[in-house]
This record gives structure tokens, sequence and C-alpha cells, in this order.
């Protein structure tokens, strides 16, 4: 039955958007934007189905899972939204049942559209209660690359079945759910074709055969790629370099060498954003600044690594995320893996050897705390030197370490 969330008392016009929605992706929503400004529908109702009943082997992602992706992509537009009506639903779901419970509880006269493309144009007439259906709403029929909406086939709709069928041009984008879900299991990006946070919700629920989102090996190596592909090589090769430092301090230390390896690994991954994405990133990503990280904002590279580390790598340890936010500017109450990466950042082997660096490099394995506080005493110097301000954040992780000494 509908629920509430369903109810379109005060809507007259009502459009309503059929489909598996796995994933949901650019080619709906452009499509859903057009009906808008064609139409000006009061709401786009996106209807994920049930097990498509003219489908029955093809798996299909659960409707949970596709019911939330879709959301996540629409809950911004305020036209838009996602109705459960057909997911929850038991056994097959027929859109004509559909459109008789929305019909149900719309009022007299309501005008409710359907969207179709033209692919699933040419197949409606083999749908179960098909003669009903077509004069239970109106049609929207979206081209689509690849698929020819066939006049005399809707002309057939239109005298023999009674239906009203709209042709929309529409955007016809070549997009499809099909071609996305061999992208994601591919491990290919599938930027720009469906929106990010529906993105972000496949990969981090392990939808598609996407790799799965944990600390093996194999995703190591994968991250490891594309930080090559889009550092510089100078930069590639230190991280690389910090990588290997913090292993071997980690396990001489006895922390956990995958998380320090992990975490040194993208430490620097937002070092090379510009200025001016910096900048903005803070301010999009709700990263809180003072003044210092204002004037001298390259510094906020660690928060936003961290950041990017979760966004776009799917780093979800805590511990991983902060070692990475803390490895610039530090913090109060450092712990072993924290100070780990800040110090493998300090003499990881691609350092030259200035007599700071050497003589951190000979502390490094018996105190770890010496050799840091080696480093970010020449650091501040060099900072205070150059007319640049030293983050409080340092002065307080500086007097802690010398506590610890
Ligand atoms: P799949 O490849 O899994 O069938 P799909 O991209 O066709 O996925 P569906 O959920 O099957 O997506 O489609 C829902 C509705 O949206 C259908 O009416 C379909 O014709 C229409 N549609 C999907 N993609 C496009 C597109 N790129 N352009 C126009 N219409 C589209
Ligand atoms: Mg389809």
């Amino acid at each position: 039955m509908p629920t509430k969330h369903d109810h379109v008392e005060k809507n007259h016009k009502i459009a309503v958007m059929g489909g598996t929605f796995d994933p949901i992706h650019n080619g709906h929503l452009a499509v859903a934007h057009a009906v808008l400004d064609a139409f000006a529908p009061q709401r786009i109702l996106f209807m994920p189905g049930g097990h498509p009943p003219h489908k029955p082997h093809k798996p299909v992602t659960d409707g949970e899972h596709r019911f939330k992706m879709a959301l996540a992509a629409v809950c911004e537009t305020p036209a838009f939204d996602v109705s459960r009506l057909e997911i929850d639903r038991e056994g097959p779901s027929y859109t004509v049942d559909t459109i008789e419970d929305l019909r149900r509880i719309c009022p007299e006269g309501a005008e409710i559209y359907f969207i179709i493309g033209a692919d699933a144009l040419m197949e409606i007439t083999m749908w179960e209660g098909a003669d009903r259906l077509l004069k239970l709403c109106k049609f929207v029929a979206v081209c689509r690359p690849g698929y020819q909406i066939d006049n005399e086939y809707v002309e057939k709709l239109r005298n023999q079945h009674g239906a009203e069928v709209h042709i929309l041009e529409g955007p016809a984008l070549e997009i499809s759910g099909t071609a996305l879900r061999e992208k994601f299991a591919a491990g290919k990006s599938v930027g720009g074709l469906m929106p990010k946070v529906a993105e972000d919700y496949a990969i981090t629920h392990g939808l598609y055969n996407t790799p799965p989102v944990d600390l093996s090996p194999a995703r190591f190596d994968a991250v490891k790629a594309e930080l090559e592909l889009r550092l510089s090589a100078k930069r590639f090769k230190h991280t690389l370099g910090t990588v290997t430092e913090a292993e071997k301090l980690a396990n001489h230390y006895g922390a956990d060498a995958n998380k320090a390896r992990w975490a040194a690994l993208l430490h620097d991954c937002a070092k090379e954003f510009s200025a001016a994405k910096k900048h903005l990133l803070c301010d999009v990503w709700q990263i809180p600044t003072d003044d210092i990280m204002r004037t001298d904002i390259d510094i906020t590279h660690s928060l936003l690594g961290a950041e990017s580390a979760r966004r776009h790598f799917y780093v979800t340890d805590g511990e991983i995320l902060q070692a990475i936010s803390r490895h610039t500017m530090g913090a109060k109450d450092m712990t072993l893996l924290d100070k780990i990466i800040m110090l493998a950042d300090y003499i990881e082997p691609c350092r030259p050897a200035c007599p700071i660096v050497a003589k951190q490099r000979e502390q490094a394995y018996t105190n770890i705390n010496e050799s840091l506080i080696t480093g970010i005493t020449a650091t501040n110097e060099d900072l205070r030197q150059r007319g640049k301000l030293v983050h409080p954040w340092c002065f307080e992780m500086l007097e802690n370490l010398k506590e610890g000494l």
C-alpha cells in the first residue's frame, strides 16, 4: 500500500520514473530535469522497482540499496523524491498496480505522467495489465541513444490503446546502468556518469563487485598506482620513501606496520592541490581553519589529506586518518602512529642528509621523541626566519614530547 511518503494530496501533476536504478545515473537525472522543464510537475517520483517480473533471471541489487542510492542522488533537488512503493511490495511488482495505488491517493483529476525511455517504451504492450496501464496515466517517452522511438508504434498506442503519449527529445545521454555496473566491476572510474554520493554509496557497500574497501595489499597497490598518476614524480618518490621508513619504524616500535604504510602512502595526497582548491575544500568539507592556516594554506594539506583519504580513497580507519591529519601541525597528544608518520616524513631515504636530518636519523631508532624534537625545533626556527608563524598545535606537541623524554 502507498505510504504517507507517497501521498500527493496537494499535487495535481506528478511524474513517475520507473526503473531498476541499478544504479541511478546521470541519464536518469538529465531526463527527469528535462521533464521538469517541459511539463512542470509538482513532483517527480523515482520508483525503484521490485524484482522485474519480465527479467526473472537477471540478478538485481537489493532494493534497499537501490532506494538509498537513488535518494542520495536526488535529495537535494526539491521537486524530486524516491518512493518505496514497489520495493516494499511482496512478490512481483507491476507498474499498473503502482499507478493504480497512486491514482487512489491522488485527488480526482490529478494528472499522472509515467516517464519511459525509448527502449522500455517498445516493450510496454507486453507488460502485465498493459491495456489498463495505457489508459491509467499519461506517458512521456524520452529519446535514448541507440534506440529509435518508432512513430508507427506510438500511433498504435494512441489509436488502439487510447494512450496519451508525449514525445520528449530530451538530453539523450549515452549512459546505462549496465555499462556502469561493468565499469565498477572493472575498477574503472564512473566519474561524471553518476552523482558522486551515489557512487560513494555503491563503493562503500561493495555493490557491483567493486573491490572491497579494506586495507589489503591489492587495494594498497591500486591506491599507489592512482597516486603515481596524480602526484608529481618527486612527490611520489617521497611518498614511497615515507612508506618504507614508516613501515620500518612501526616494526621497530611495535606499531601496526600496515596502518603505518597506509597513512604514509596517503599523507601527502592533498599536498599538490592548488592553493585556491585548498581554500575552497576547507570550506566545502567544513574543516575549521584559523588565521595561521588561512595565511599559510599549504599547512592544511594534512587535514585535507585525511578528508581526501576518506572521501576519495575510502579509508575508514580512524587511526590512519588521524595520523595523516596530524603529520604537519601535530597535536598535543600524539599517538605512536602519529609520531611514526611525522618522523618518517622527516627522515625518509630520499630526504637529503643535511646535519639536522642526519641527527634525526641517528636518534630515530633509539628515541622517537628526541628525533621528532630535533626536527620540529629546526623547522620552527626555519619558519621564524622566513617570517612565518608556527601553529600552536605544534608548540603543544613539542612540550608534550619533551615531557616524554
Ligand atoms: P540497465 O542497463 O540496468 O537496464 P538503465 O540505464 O536502462 O539500466 P533503468 O533503471 O533500466 O536504467 O531505466 C529506468 C528508465 O530510465 C527506463 O525508462 C529507461 O528507458 C530510462 N533511461 C535510462 N537511461 C536512460 C538514458 N540514458 N536516456 C534516456 N532514458 C534513460
Ligand atoms: Mg534498462
